[in-house]
């Protein structure tokens, strides 16, 4: 494996950014690595963060960002999940809700198995508190889940009742491979997201598919986001990035050339939706959501590679 492209500290005092500290790094963009400079879409008012755009990938990312440890650190003393929940969750009460998790995991399951057909071997990479691979079992995929996060994997497994093991993905040698590996909401957030993907590679059939679903760095309410912060005309200072925990905002061209860096060729894109809650899509016409979602211009895309 190739070693982890990114820089050299730019800090050694700890830098404060709203409740957040640490140490901070400056980074070039992992997929080109040697790119043309990088434009400036945005200087952040704290800590001289500036969100940055590569001409050679259309990537966006934040440079400089917090470094690994000090990042690994705020996650470690935020709780992002209501974990109370968990106490009296179950499948019955959670397909009931017709939340956006329950609609979401549902139609992924579904574009998962529109590839692999019943039984595929499925592993969620970054699979948190299991509950794709637990609606991906209902519908007839054989699915198991990795996580670094041994908390989210201990609910995973002990009160869904789904194959997870607190495991970083370099670490994973399972005796076999998969059809399918999905990466739900996991890119945006690794330091090396090149490298992530070579294992992916690693532990796929030939033939086999990628999925993954990032935030869409060209979605209408993005770009209008992006816009509005540029103009000076939003008080939220760049907030859409998802600044710290999001280091990476990826569309179709960067997530392509992402791809191709660990040999797995892009074979379809498509957008999502926020507004998934009780099945609804965004717009109250199923043909402009078809158009949107095929158009790759709404809050996630996703894309599908094949090895
Ligand atoms: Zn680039």
């Amino acid at each position: 494996m190739e070693p982890i492209p990114q820089g050299k500290p730019a800090e050694k005092q700890p830098v404060f950014f709203g409740k957040f500290s640490g140490n901070l790094e400056e980074v070039v963009c992992p997929i080109c690595q040697a790119p043309p400079p990088p434009v400036v879409l945005y200087n952040k008012k704290e800590g001289g963060i500036k969100f940055l755009s590569c001409p050679g990938c259309s990537l966006h990312y934040a440079s400089p960002r917090f470094d690994e440890p000090s990042l690994l650190q705020i996650y470690e003393n935020e709780s992002f999940t209501d974990f109370s929940r968990y106490q009296t969750w179950s499948y019955q009460q959670w397909a009931q809700s017709r939340n956006r998790s329950f609609i979401v995991s549902q139609l992924k399951s579904r574009l998962v198995l529109s590839y692999t057909g019943a039984g595929g071997k499925v592993l969620d990479v970054g699979c948190a508190t299991g509950e794709f691979c637990l609606e991906a079992s209902k519908q007839g995929l054989a699915c198991e889940g990795i996580d670094i996060s041994k908390k989210m994997s201990d609910i995973a497994r002990q009160t869904l009742g789904v194959p997870a093991n607190c495991l970083d993905i370099a670490d994973f040698n399972p005796p076999y491979l998969f059809d399918a590996l999905v990466l739900w909401d996991v890119l945006e957030h690794v330091y090396d997201p090149t490298l992530i993907l070579k294992h992916c590679h690693r532990l796929l059939k030939k033939g086999g598919h990628l999925f993954a679903q990032v935030p869409n760095v060209d979605g209408i309410s993005n770009r209008f986001k992006d816009l509005r912060c540029r103009l000076g005309l939003s008080h939220k200072d760049y907030a859409h990035f998802g600044f710290p925990y999001h280091l990476y905002f990826f569309g179709k061209e960067s997530l392509g050339k992402l791809l191709a860096k660990a040999d797995l060729q892009a074979v379809h894109f498509e957008s999502w939706s926020h507004n998934y809650k009780n099945g609804k899509d965004a717009f109250p016409l199923k043909q402009i959501n078809r158009l949107v979602n095929k158009a790759c211009i709404s809050d996630y895309i996703i894309v599908v590679g094949q090895k």
